[in-house]
């Protein structure tokens, strides 16, 4: 088998409202890069990757005379080929690569008839669960969806328990000030004694606000506090300073960063994603350093598709050590571009696909309907709040979002 092109189309898919972080907003879309990769034998192995427009499309086709004529089971020499440790110092390729090798585990298990988490070793699960990932929000198109008080946050946290069966709740923070989403993360774990929670900042409070944080919250149960504050001597003071596990997706994301926590611990819990770590692979890899170091291990999203859904569920399938409930964007989404529809949850779990390949397929008319809506649309800059326009946040952040203004209704994306 050897592949013969490689083709990428960028599609725009719906929110329900507009997604608020410490950084900014989803705008009440998602932009993805659906990748496929050809081969010789007519098969087509899909990937995926967050961004879009013709520069995600161009670095993914600029790849082409890489790839035409390599056997996709050659995933090893695919990492040295197109993120060599030190050429990538020119070219920063991880996201790309991570994009070609789930297309080409597609390949691999079409190829021989089996899905992906078979060539990895085997599942040790036949479903991966979730968490309820809860966004403070804008409201949607229609002037509905707005998540801004602990009211509205425990009502939308209820509405998805009840709707998807989620019994772990992870609060994205770092929009309001902590003193207010403290209040707002208690009011959850009040609403819900039964549940386990985490609250993740992306790293926007101070060493002491974190550790404030941190310790106001230690009486709940918690899974880990996720990024308090930004980078690893950050994240090692807050450590030292509570009783809970810390944990990062920002600041382990490979393997050198994974070594300097090993021998100078500065968080618990690491959370790995198939896209920044360069591939399910390295995935699973990263996981058995866990392992061996008795370092938790939880699942980060980046944004998902169905495509990318399933990269996260093969690897959650044969990750032993995976002990926390994955977290994906995936219920926001209104729609999906994979034959079916959306994937189901069932007790706020979601199946592992068992079909040949990552066992997910595309829907055309689907991916045609969502590429004309991104060309409708167009990107959106993710770092930018839009209720909040000249403002970007430091690091740690001061000026916070006022939670007494309600707010207006950014969603552009129709809803269907
Ligand atoms: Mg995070």
């Amino acid at each position: 088998m050897r592949i013969t092109d490689v083709r990428a189309t960028t599609v725009t898919m719906p929110l329900r409202a507009p997604l608020r972080h410490s950084n900014g907003a989803h705008w009440g879309r998602f932009v993805r890069t659906l990748v496929e990769v050809e081969t010789d034998n007519g098969l087509i192995g899909l990937g995926e990757m967050g961004g879009g427009g013709q520069s995600a499309e161009a670095a993914i086709t600029g790849l082409r005379d890489y790839l035409v004529g390599h056997d996709p089971a050659r995933t090893e020499a695919l990492r040295f080929m197109l993120a060599n440790p030190t050429a990538s110092l020119y070219n920063n390729r991880t996201q790309l690569l991570a994009a070609i090798e789930f297309a080409c585990l597609d390949l691999q298990g079409q190829h021989l008839g089996v899905p992906v988490h078979d060539l990895l070793g085997g599942r040790v699960r036949d479903q991966v669960e979730f968490a309820s990932y809860l966004f403070f929000r804008y409201p949607g198109a229609d002037g509905g969806g707005e998540v801004r008080t602990a009211e509205q946050l425990v009502e939308h946290a209820g509405r998805l328990r009840e709707k998807y069966g989620f019994t772990t709740h992870k609060l994205k923070g770092g929009v309001f000030s902590p003193e207010y989403e403290l209040q707002c993360y208690r009011a959850l774990a009040e609403a819900f004694p039964q549940d386990r929670f985490r609250y993740d900042p992306n790293g926007a409070l101070s060493v002491e606000e974190g550790i404030r944080f941190a310790r106001a919250i230690e009486d709940l149960p918690n899974d880990f506090l996720e990024d308090p504050t930004f980078g690893l001597n950050g994240l090692r003071r807050v450590r030292e300073n509570t009783s809970l596990p810390i944990a990062t997706n920002t600041v382990v994301v490979n393997f050198e960063q994974l070594a300097t926590n090993v021998r100078d611990p500065a968080v618990d819990v690491i959370l790995l994603d198939t896209t920044f770590w360069g591939g399910i692979r390295p995935c699973v890899k990263a996981a058995g350093v866990c392992e061996t170091f008795q370092l938790g291990v939880a699942v980060h999203s980046s944004g998902e598709l169905g495509v990318q859904l399933a990269t996260m569920l093969h690897m959650g399938a044969v990750v032993p050590n995976l002990t926390f409930a994955a977290d994906a964007h995936y219920h926001h989404l209104q729609d999906d571009v994979i034959q079916g529809g959306k994937l189901a949850y069932q007790g706020g779990a979601i199946e592992v696909p068992s079909g040949p390949g990552l066992g997910v397929s595309l829907d055309r008319d689907k991916v045609a309907e969502y590429a004309e809506l991104y060309r409708e649309l167009g990107n959106y800059p993710y770092d930018r709040d839009p209720g909040r326009p000249n403002w970007y946040p430091l690091l740690p952040n001061f000026d916070y979002a006022d939670p007494s203004t309600p707010g207006t209704t950014w969603n552009e994306a129709r809803i269907s």
